[in-house]
């Protein structure tokens, strides 16, 4: 089964043509906060380039699959709600739009459901029936599986608000109305205030750091920038802690981490996996955490199996 399909993240979209497990040909596309519909024509036009190196028609592939940062109801095919990205995006006939442009079915799914279904599939999860996956990036996105059922929920939101635990009473306000979110004390588009509110930070290596990320940190952690490591120390345990709460949520055999931030996984994971054990209930056994085997990758494998359910090979 093939797919074209477009992973919507935080800061730019992936664009991809899967066969099965593998993908096929890649484009990323820049994107900056605005109307979904502009971008629409762009996203043909990347389709069009993919399948031509590929030798293939549209006609060779099954659907269209989109992977969405925000509540996406997959059963009816509709956005129900997007943060600030795309306001556009509850209101366009995105079926109508597949089938004009390439006569093909379109699902959509929250990009973080879609990288566990790829996960599963394909990664880290494969013969896993109960997993949790934590996607550390812009924001923090999660989704769940439980006896090899996606979690969904009636208003499409199940799993998916699990970077938005509390993990600070009191802290800072969150994206999503709520004060103290994991997502708000520790994900890509805080960290500049965060890092701005730790001492010494005017005077480390970081403060030259433009539109500082994850990746700075960790790099200048590295290098034993005092206040890096202070930084590092608060976001580690922050995911730790959330880790916790995911393990309580859904009581996973697996927690996958994924993430641009996975680079750094040989410190992430022992960290998460130590605290875990320490602090989760004790009846629970062990919960193992891993990292993301598919990378960018897993969000666009997991079109296949969304398409699967769609055509009715799966169950969910
Ligand atoms: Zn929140």
């Amino acid at each position: 089964m093939r797919a074209l399909v477009l992973d919507m993240g935080g800061s730019h979209v992936g664009c991809g043509l899967v066969e099965d497990r593998t993908v096929l040909e890649t484009a990323s596309i820049d994107t900056v906060a605005g109307s979904l519909e502009a971008l629409l024509p762009v996203f043909v036009t990347s389709f069009q380039e993919l399948l031509r190196r590929a030798g293939l028609q549209t006609s060779d592939c099954s659907g269209v699959v989109v992977g969405f940062p925000g509540i996406v109801d997959a059963r009816s095919g509709s956005i129900r709600s997007t943060l600030d990205k795309y306001p556009d995006a509850c209101d366009l006939d995105l079926a109508g739009w597949a089938c004009e442009a390439f006569g093909l079915p379109i699902r959509l799914e929250n990009d973080a459901r879609l990288a566990l279904m790829g996960e599963a599939f394909a990664g880290a999860g494969q013969g896993i029936d109960n997993l949790v996956m934590m996607t550390l990036g812009t924001g923090i996105g999660t989704a769940a599986m439980i006896e090899g059922h996606l979690l969904r929920g009636v208003h499409a939101c199940a799993g998916n608000l699990g970077g938005h635990f509390t993990v600070q009473m009191g802290g800072r306000r969150c994206k999503c109305g709520n004060i103290g979110c994991a997502e708000a004390e520790s994900s890509g588009w805080a960290l500049p205030e965060i890092a701005s509110s730790f001492p010494g930070m005017a005077n480390c290596s970081l403060a030259i750091a433009a539109n500082l990320t994850f990746a700075d940190v960790f790099q200048h952690a590295e290098r034993g920038d005092a206040t890096a490591l202070a930084i590092r120390s608060h976001c580690l345990d922050v995911w730790a802690a959330n880790a916790v709460s995911l393990a309580h949520a859904y009581d996973p055999e697996v927690l996958i981490l994924g993430g641009g931030v996975m680079q750094s996984a040989s410190t992430i994971v022992p960290h998460i996996q130590r605290y875990v054990a320490e602090h989760t209930w004790r009846g629970m056994g062990e919960v193992q955490v891993r990292a993301a085997d598919l990378g960018s990758s897993a969000a666009l494998i997991g079109a296949i199996p969304l398409l699967m359910e769609h055509f009715g090979d799966v169950k969910n």
